[in-house]
């Protein structure tokens, strides 16, 4: 019983499982060099007794386990290794060799465990070195007594050297045994350990992994959700706005134009910011006419400006290039990005847009510095900026809508781009920053003959489109969408069905021959991707069918366009995306 509690406090100080592996083993080995010296010590005295022997194996007893506590009490492994082995293969063992009989004693047994401590305890170089000083130490022990047997000492009695060399064999023996079984074990436990820690490490994977599933299905759903409604109030105050209003009422409406425009910026900020974050965000480059780019940028600057008191310049260094090949979509978005936020920080002055470029070949470098004479940014908020979430200088924005986030967006986004973005402010005067993009320049004239006459088109908006021979299905199982829809295809005059589920209109489609339909995606029952498959195996049916969805993250128009829908439309929808999707298919009977 005692002698148990006094192994489990051994093990507990010198053995537990939270200690490293190579001071367990050190620890065990020299635990059982003290033990199975000391009962060396005991049989010996009652075998042989012997006051000088005995008293010596118990001093250096002593000693190795003052060896062992200073090891650990100062956590001096190394060295306190290297000195015990030393000192026992290199003085004791040959020194005990010649008092107990030489070659035929027992301290032969000794001598091998002597070795094996080495290689257990003392690591790198260092046992290497030691073992060759502690094998030539052996060899010269041995080749003296062999020439100078008068120095070894004999037993008393054959039975005494019989007694003494059985007992060196079988306590070095079961050393040898434990400290094989111990290692044995420890390998064992370790690779218990390991396995488990695998197992938790897997665990965690599936779980990060699922969240990630999950976050993007939250983001299918919340882009959905959310867009919905910002979809009816755009599209109802669009609709309201083209009727004649007293001047309250159509401020009123504009007002709400405005706020659910910025409502829609903030939900794009953020479902932006979750597809960079999860690495859903890719680059898409196409042929673009930056003249375009450009009028479409200065143009949301300037609706941002209203009732501000700021000018609005613009620079164009000359002979810049006009048609260009990169991601015009992320381009805008970040210029976008930083034009409107010098409106929304300034005040008064003005805010400038400079675009400059640089050739070298087909390659374009162009610069935009957008520099403001607005609130500025204090030295020790610059570094912060681009950080995700981060607004600064609270208490003179607290008036300000924002997120954080477009900035960080930004950053973003300009790096997927090859650019480059550096601010630089003046607290209280005004900031500039300067942005580089590298794109190609495009010079084959079919591009740019493509190019004009989309912009032909597209300059085209006016009100004089009028398609009253077009049939038009509009499916939606929501009432409002499909007023929504209704207020905006009667700008162009079309006969206008309306279904509101799947069902409904495969059976109008069976009465009727409609030119083209409008198919919501998310609705109850059957979804707008399973009735476009029905209605593909309507005999004869090629009527072209236009996704029309709240759904709008990365990557969803091409699974649109791959399961058979000839157009995505990702709502809010306005006048002018509807206007263009019409002139697509209805062009010619103008
Ligand atoms: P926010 O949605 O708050 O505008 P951004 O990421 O776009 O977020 O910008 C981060 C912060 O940088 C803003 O909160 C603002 O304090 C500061 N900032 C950005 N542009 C300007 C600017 N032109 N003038 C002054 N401060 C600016």
């Amino acid at each position: 019983m005692k002698l148990g509690r006094i192994w489990k406090k051994i093990y507990n100080k010198y053995l537990n499982e939270d200690m490293p592996l190579d001071v367990r083993i050190f620890n065990i080995v020299v635990l059982v060099g003290i033990f199975s010296g000391v009962f060396s010590a005991f049989l010996s005295f009652l075998t042989e007794p012997s006051l000088l022997g005995t008293a010596s194996i118990i001093a250096l007893f002593i000693v190795l386990f003052l060896l062992f506590k200073i090891a650990n009490d100062k956590k001096k492994y190394g060295i306190v290794a290297v000195i015990i082995c030393a000192v026992t293969n290199l003085v004791f063992f040959p020194v005990l060799f010649y008092i107990k009989g030489g070659i035929s004693g027992g301290i032969t047994s000794w001598i091998i465990i002597g070795i094996l401590y080495t290689f257990l305890i003392v690591s790198g170089k260092t046992c290497a070195v030691l073992v060759i000083l502690e094998t030539l130490n052996y060899a010269g022990m041995m080749w003296f007594s062999y020439i100078h047997p008068e120095f070894v000492s004999e037993y008393d009695t054959p039975v005494q050297q019989y007694v003494h060399a059985f007992q060196c064999i079988m306590i070095t023996g079961v050393g040898i045994g434990i400290i094989i079984k111990y290692m044995i074990i420890l390998y064992k436990k370790e690779k218990e350990k390991n396995i488990k820690q695998k197992e938790l490490l897997e665990k965690a994977k599936s779980a990060a992994e699922e969240a990630n599933k999950a976050k993007s299905d939250f983001l299918t759903n919340m882009s959905h959700e959310i867009r919905t409604p910002i979809n009816i109030i755009m599209g109802i105050s669009d609709i309201a706005a083209q009727k004649d209003l007293a001047p309250d009422v159509r401020e009123n409406i504009n007002a709400i134009r405005i706020a659910s425009q910025n409502l829609l910026d903030i939900v794009n900020d953020i479902l932006d910011f979750s597809k960079i974050e999860s690495g859903l965000m890719q680059l898409e480059p196409e042929n673009f006419d930056m003249h375009l780019l450009r009028m479409e940028i200065i143009a949301g600057a300037n609706a941002k400006r209203t009732n501000k008191n700021i000018e609005l310049i613009e620079e164009i260094a000359p002979g810049i290039p006009r048609y260009f090949y990169g991601d015009r979509s992320k381009i805008r978005q970040c210029v976008s990005n930083v034009l409107n936020n010098a409106v929304k920080y300034t005040y008064e002055g003005y805010v400038k847009i400079k675009t400059d470029y640089e050739i070298n070949g087909d390659d374009v470098l162009l610069t935009s510095v957008i520099s403001d004479t607005g609130i500025g940014i204090k030295p020790e908020d610059i570094e912060r900026i681009f950080d995700n979430f981060n607004r600064v200088d609270l208490i003179k924005n607290r008036t300000v809508e924002g997120t954080g986030l477009g900035l960080a967006i930004t950053k973003r986004l300009m790096d997927s781009l090859g650019g480059e973005i550096s601010v630089e402010s003046e607290y209280g005067k005004g900031t500039s920053f300067t942005m580089t993009f590298p794109m190609k320049i495009v010079t084959d004239e079919e591009i740019i003959k493509k190019l004009n006459e989309n912009n032909i088109i597209n300059d085209n908006i006016s009100d004089d489109f009028l398609i009253p021979s077009a049939n038009i299905l509009v499916v939606d199982d929501n009432g409002m969408n499909l007023k929504v829809m209704r207020g905006l295809l009667k700008k162009f005059n079309p006969q206008v069905d309306f279904a509101p589920s799947g069902q409904k209109c495969i059976e109008k489609v069976m009465n009727k021959k409609y030119d083209l339909i409008f198919l919501d995606h998310m609705m109850p029952e059957m979804d707008g991707i399973e009735t476009l498959h029905k209605l593909k195996e309507i005999e004869g049916f090629d009527t072209p069918v236009i996704a029309l969805t709240a759904n709008a993250i990365q990557g969803v128009e091409q699974l649109y366009l791959s399961e058979g829908f000839d157009k995505y439309l990702s709502k809010p929808v306005n006048l002018k995306q509807i206007r263009t999707c019409l002139e697509c298919y209805f062009a010619n009977e103008q």
